[in-house]
C-alpha cells in the first residue's frame, strides 16, 4: 500500500518520463512529416497528417501505461491503472473502489 506522498512523487515521475518521451517522439514525427509531407498531395495530404496524429496519440497511450505499470500505479485487485490526481483524496481505486493509498 502506498502513502498519498509516494503515490504523488509516482505520479509525477510517469508524467515526466512520458512528457519527455512525447517530446522526443514529435521532433522525431517533424522529421519524418517534413520528409513525407512533400511527396503527397491534397486528399492523401491530408489523410497522412490524420494518421500520423492518431499514432502519436496511441503511442502515447501506450507509453503512459507502460510507465505506470512499470512503477506500480495499477491497481491490485483490477488491474485499473491510478493515474488520476483525485486518487490522492479517495484513496480509492476510481473502478473497483479498493483502498489504494493509506496514510502513513
Ligand atoms: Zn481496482
Amino acid at each position: 500500500m502506498m502513502t498519498p506522498r509516494e503515490f504523488m512523487t509516482k505520479l509525477q515521475t510517469c508524467k515526466t518520463q512520458q512528457s519527455l518521451i512525447i517530446l522526443g517522439i514529435i521532433g522525431i514525427s517533424t522529421l519524418a512529416i517534413v520528409a513525407f509531407y512533400t511527396r503527397f498531395t491534397g486528399f492523401v495530404r491530408g489523410v497522412f497528417v490524420v494518421f500520423w496524429i492518431a499514432l502519436i496519440i496511441t503511442v502515447g497511450q501506450f507509453i503512459s501505461a507502460f510507465l505506470l505499470r512499470r512503477h506500480g500505479l495499477v491497481c491490485s485487485s483490477c488491474g485499473q491503472l491510478l493515474e488520476k490526481v483525485e486518487i490522492v483524496q479517495t484513496h480509492k481505486c476510481p473502478k473497483c473502489q479498493m483502498e489504494v493509498i493509506r496514510d502513513a
